[in-house]
């Protein structure tokens, strides 16, 4: 590839501004003084520009705790995306694996590498997702040998089966009053009146598919978080809106 691509890949600059750096001599090759931008180097070459080595990486892989409110998008006219709270250097090809819709918090990957991109969406690769979800109403053991046969979600699509486990619910008192109507539904909060929190492991990720499977059985999902995606579990040091670059060891377990 070109001299001045490699360095506008890593994110030294625009390829206007890289050029005019190499033709004042700042930039070396293994070691030598070059001058044209069209140079040949390749992703091993020694690149130096201004005394400092650039060493390309061709994938970058980052997570993120997506917040709600943001699309899970590269870029829109309109709405704030998830690549728009990116505001360190990054590469510009990153794009998001899978998607979570506006009002779905959690786990998301976010990098350049198209085979891995593959990997963990397709079905037939079996990736697990995991989701907390709060639902309201009773969830029932029939409802967890229901999502383990597969559901019926759409006219003719049969969602692979998925394991749900309930973790808590909390009953409607008698007498309601009312007052949990005003409480977060996000964990960490005390179970409002009436709702259940889960877990539920999917394989595959049809469009609002959580919230689908859980209208097949007559329930609504009040709030979704994702918070695994193969062997890369959610950061519970990430903020909602925070990300961090992958390990090296969470790459290596992911591919
Ligand atoms: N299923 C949904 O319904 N929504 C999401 O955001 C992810 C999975």
């Amino acid at each position: 590839m070109r001299l001045d691509k490699f360095l506008a890949d890593m994110n030294q600059g625009t390829r206007k501004e890289l050029k005019q750096l190499i033709r004042k001599g700042l930039v070396t090759v293994d070691g030598v003084t070059v001058k044209d931008p069209g140079t040949a180097v390749t992703k091993t070459s020694d690149i130096v520009l201004a005394g400092i080595p650039v060493v390309y990486n061709e994938y970058e892989y980052y997570m993120m705790n997506k917040p709600r409110g943001v699309i899970t998008a590269t870029e829109d006219a309109r709405q704030e995306t998830v690549l728009d709270l990116m505001a360190g250097e990054h590469r510009k090809d990153i794009s998001p694996v899978g998607r979570l819709d506006k009002d779905t918090v959690g786990l998301l990957l976010i990098t350049n590498d198209g085979q891995l991109n593959h990997q963990l969406l397709s079905p037939k690769h079996h990736v697990d997702k995991e989701y907390l979800a709060r639902v309201s109403g009773k969830v029932t053991e029939n409802d967890v040998k229901a999502f383990a046969r597969g559901l019926f979600i759409e006219e003719g699509f049969r969602a692979l089966p998925a394991q749900l486990k309930i973790k808590a619910y909390r009953e409607i008192p008698a007498e309601a009053d009312f007052r949990d109507l005003a409480m977060s539904n996000a964990p960490g909060q005390d179970l409002p009146d009436g709702v259940t929190e889960i877990t539920v492991v999917i394989q595959e990720g049809k469009y609002h598919q959580i919230k689908k499977m859980f209208h097949a059985i007559g329930k609504e999902v009040i709030y979704l978080q994702r918070i695994r995606m193969g062997s890369l579990e959610l950061d519970p040091n990430l903020q909602e809106g925070q990300y961090r670059k992958l390990t090296d060891e969470e790459i290596r377990l992911l591919k």
